[in-house]
């Protein structure tokens, strides 16, 4: 059993609250570690820490902060099986996807590496007689983090290298599912360069959120996780006057034209829909097949694959598609809502309610389910199921397709797929979601576009990671200046105006 901890000025300190919350390995269901809960006096010591060291930091020439991340970035290679192990171990994902999680974090350190680019201001050489005007962009001071489970390395990566390259502080407040991860990338962060007190992870729950929220000092608040959690954060710190931006859930859409390649749409669907266990913002959760003849194929195809599917703990190796879920109460969740959707008349065409992995009775393992005949006011297609179920919408029409992606509440990323350049085009300049795939199944962007979805999947402006995180991370400052060469006029009355 492993006592876990929090990361404050450059070490592990243990927490003091007397609060802790169990860490299980989700393939056996054991428990493995108590991660301590920091209370509202533990956030503000992390936050004390990090202001008596940020402004140096921010005075540090971006080439330098620059390079802590350069270095950075060798280390995650360096450190790469470990990293993994460590995150399957706490989320109980497959070694191969959690290198995936490690790498997609890393590419955004790597974009980070261009900060003092990206942090070059505007300059107007003669805005006006002997004037010229300047913009800066100046770092916010505190910011802050609060994560989801689902990728412990990459959005805490996302979140603190744009943040802390263009100058901030940074408090980390991780999922209390899966900490290990995120207190070993603080510490290479240390070994990279990066002084003690410009990163900290504070463990915690809603006790720290709450306090971060609350916290006069820190100005600018990333949070990434459920919807109802993410409007929460946004509506009490923006109330705060705090610089906020949430990412929530999704219920992402896949469309199947009549053209196409259904073996191709297959094996998208399986990746896609299975992979990580469902457990993924970008995961399809529905498939829509457009038309009777290409819904009929696409079942019959789709069916024996998903019956195929191999399960189990990380330690298998290769051998395995995907894992368990992160804990007990979800695998509860996942298996009421398959029965839930049974009850309400969708036609469970694999049952992977039964699933009981030899050897691991007792871990969260849930079978990959596949629904067909799911109606839009079934509850398997309005919330965000967040496990291996994949739900089939009939659609008749490309127009009935789109809809069903349109009308959803959540819209955070969408496929087609399809032979015809008419109807992708189409398709992506009509769908109101954030991320489009045309014939790719989890277009999730790289590092130097931006990741962000539309409605409930997104609350605030400019989304993460790219040149957004930059403008969110930083302020802007416009100067005007003029040099009179000696005594001009006299006070001026109306507003100024260049013209
Ligand atoms: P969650 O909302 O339960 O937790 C996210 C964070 O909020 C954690 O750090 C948690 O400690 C904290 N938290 C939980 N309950 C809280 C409360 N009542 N008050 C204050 N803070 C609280 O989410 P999760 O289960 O860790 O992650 C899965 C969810 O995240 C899914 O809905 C998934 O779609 C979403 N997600 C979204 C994106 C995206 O970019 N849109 C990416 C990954 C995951």
């Amino acid at each position: 059993m492993q006592e876990m901890c929090h990361f404050i000025n450059g070490k592990r300190v243990a927490g003091t609250s007397g609060r802790f919350a169990d860490v299980f390995n989700p393939a056996t269901g054991e428990v493995q570690g108590r991660v301590p809960l920091a209370s509202a006096a533990e956030l503000d010591a992390a936050v004390q820490g990090a202001m008596a060291v940020q402004p140096k930091w921010a005075a540090t020439n971006p080439q330098r902060r620059a390079r802590v991340l350069m270095k950075f970035v060798e280390l995650l290679n360096r450190d790469m099986d470990k990293l993994a192990e460590a995150l399957s171990r706490e989320h109980g994902k497959t070694i191969p996807d959690a290198k995936g999680d490690v790498i997609r974090g890393l590419e955004v350190a790597e974009f980070c590496i261009g900060a003092p680019h990206l942090l070059k201001g505007e300059f107007t050489d003669g805005a006006g007689p002997g004037i010229d005007m300047y913009s800066m962009r100046q770092p916010i001071g505190i910011a802050a983090g609060i994560t989801p489970f689902n990728f412990p390395a990459m959005i805490p990566m996302w979140k603190f290298c744009p943040a802390i390259a263009a100058g901030n502080a940074f408090i980390l407040k991780p999922s209390e599912r899966d900490p290990s991860v995120p207190i070993m990338l603080a510490e290479l962060m240390i070994e990279a360069g990066l002084p003690a007190g410009i990163l900290q992870v504070v463990n915690g729950d809603k006790e720290a959120v709450d306090a971060i929220l609350d916290h006069p000092e820190i100005g600018a608040i990333g949070f990434v996780g459920s919807t109802p959690i993410a409007e929460y954060i946004y509506g009490r710190g923006c109330s705060n006057g705090k610089r906020v931006q949430c990412f929530g859930g999704a219920k992402n859409h896949m469309i199947i034209m009549p053209d196409a390649d259904m073996d191709q749409a297959v094996d998208a669907l399986v990746g896609a829909g299975y992979g990580a266990a469902g457990e993924r913002c970008m995961a399809i959760s529905v498939a829509v097949p457009v038309g009777e003849e290409t819904a009929n194929r696409l079942i019959e195809k789709l069916a024996p694959r998903v019956e195929a599917l191999k399960i189990g703990p990380y330690t298998a190796g290769n051998d395995v598609d995907f894992g368990p879920l992160v804990t007990a109460d979800a695998q509860r969740r996942v298996l009421g809502l398959v029965d839930r959707g049974v009850e309400q008349g969708a036609k469970l065409v694999v049952d992977g309610r039964g699933f009981k992995m030899q050897g691991y009775e007792n871990g969260f393992f849930v079978g990959a389910c596949l629904f067909d005949n799911v109606t839009r006011d079934m509850d398997i297609y309005t919330q965000e199921i967040f496990g291996p179920v994949l739900s089939t919408v009939r659609a008749k029409t490309y127009e009935e397709a789109l809809s069903l992606a349109m009308d959803h509440e959540y819209g955070n990323g969408t496929a087609i797929f399809t032979r015809d350049g008419d109807t992708a085009r189409d398709f992506a300049a009509r769908v109101n979601v954030g991320m489009v795939g045309i014939n790719v199944p989890i277009p999730v962007p790289l590092a130097y576009h931006t990741f962000g979805g539309w409605k409930k999947s997104a609350f605030g402006d400019l989304n993460q990671h790219g040149p957004d995180a930059f403008r969110f991370y930083t302020r802007t400052k416009t100067v005007t200046a003029r040099w009179p060469s000696g005594t001009k006029e006299g006070a001026e009355f109306s507003i100024p105006t260049m013209g």
